[in-house]
């Protein structure tokens, strides 16, 4: 039994998505002719409460044509400084939009007014970039999978608009967040610009996300997906298991976050941790103790077949997620308090 704890990536399209999938019916979606496509587009507009979609290969792309769309080449967008658009997509903000940004420490990735307010450019400055967006990661993978609760965003997303300021949210993970808060999808189109939804993470979907955005942003991401090569074909297929993830596989994500808590709790307990960050949603990170390093901890746990992720130096990641049960649940226990480094 190999235990795979690296990503919520690693899922497995289950036998009845599988099925989903085989029984799409698909067109040239190129030609706006994919019928399980725009199922899908639809489908997410109106859950977040939002008119239009675009259907893309990756979370990476979304992000990358979210931000372009708001953005003008010397503009700079406001963001948590270990957010996945700024930390983790090649540079793409700088190489795509030509843009800055404003990075901010928030608290655990959530980044308020108090911090915002003050790094806003004065559009009459010539000296000063024009801030133009507003960007919210939703959980906060660098942060554990922390999130916002809507009162925060209404906050800034009401502060942001008096400003002439646009706002888009990375919500790769953004159901994790409202299995916890409760909170109604419906209610979030209504403070951003452009949302970014990803499939293949908890929601076990092999590939895709979706850029959903007002409606008169909706040909310019059509356009920039063109320009970025992501537009697809017969993608009804993979936008069918996307419509399976969503109707099948969102009431369960609850079970990843309670296993996640139970290996933060046990982590807790260990001699050669240090530190766990509180687990908030399917994402634990720990810190190792001095002597010990993240990647001397990874391989060990390889050796016992479950594989990790070294976050940074000292820091793991594992990530809970479909393909993890209660049995790989035990015997990750098992090992974890087994485990000794002296
Ligand atoms: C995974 C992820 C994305 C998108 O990643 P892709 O691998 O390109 O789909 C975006 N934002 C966050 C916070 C993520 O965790």
């Amino acid at each position: 039994m190999i235990i795979d704890l690296r990503s919520d990536t690693v899922t497995q399209p289950t036998p009845g998505m599988k099925e989903a999938m085989f029984a799409a019916e698909v067109g040239d979606d190129v030609f706006g002719e994919d019928p399980a496509v725009k199922k899908l587009e639809k489908k997410c507009a109106s859950l977040l409460g939002m008119e239009a979609a675009v259907f893309c290969p990756s979370g990476t792309m979304t992000n990358q044509i979210g931000i372009k769309i708001l953005t003008q080449p010397y503009d700079e967008v406001i963001c948590y400084k270990g957010s996945h658009i700024y930390k983790y997509e090649g540079g793409g903000l700088g190489g795509n939009s030509n843009i800055g940004t404003k990075l901010l420490q928030g608290d655990r990735g959530r980044i308020s007014i108090d911090e915002i307010a003050p790094v806003i450019g004065n559009i009459n400055d010539v000296h000063q970039a024009r801030t133009s967006t507003i960007a919210l990661e939703n959980t906060v993978v660098r942060e554990a999978g922390s999130y916002y609760k809507i009162d925060q965003i209404k906050i800034i997303s009401e502060f942001s608009r008096t400003k002439g300021i646009h706002m888009h949210m990375d919500g790769a993970r953004l159901f994790n967040a409202l299995t916890e808060t409760k909170e109604n999808p419906s209610d979030f189109g209504k403070y951003f610009d452009t949302i970014s939804i990803c499939l293949s993470k908890g929601l076990g979907a092999p590939v895709g996300s979706v850029l959903v955005c007002k409606k008169d942003l909706e040909l310019k991401a059509r356009r920039i997906r063109k320009v970025f090569g992501g537009a697809m074909r017969q993608a009804g297929y993979l936008a069918a298991a996307g419509i399976y993830a969503l109707d099948n596989n969102i009431a369960r994500l609850k079970e990843d976050h309670q296993r996640a808590r139970t290996l933060g709790k046990t982590l807790e307990s260990l001699a050669w941790v240090k530190s766990v960050m509180p687990v908030d949603t399917n994402i634990v990170i720990f810190e190792v103790v001095n002597g010990l390093t993240a990647e001397k901890c990874v391989t060990t746990l390889g050796e016992h077949s479950i594989k990790s992720l070294a976050f940074s130096a000292a820091e793991i990641r594992l990530v809970t997620h479909l393909d993890f049960t209660d049995a790989m649940l035990d015997k990750t226990i098992t090992v974890l308090k087994k485990l000794s480094f002296t």
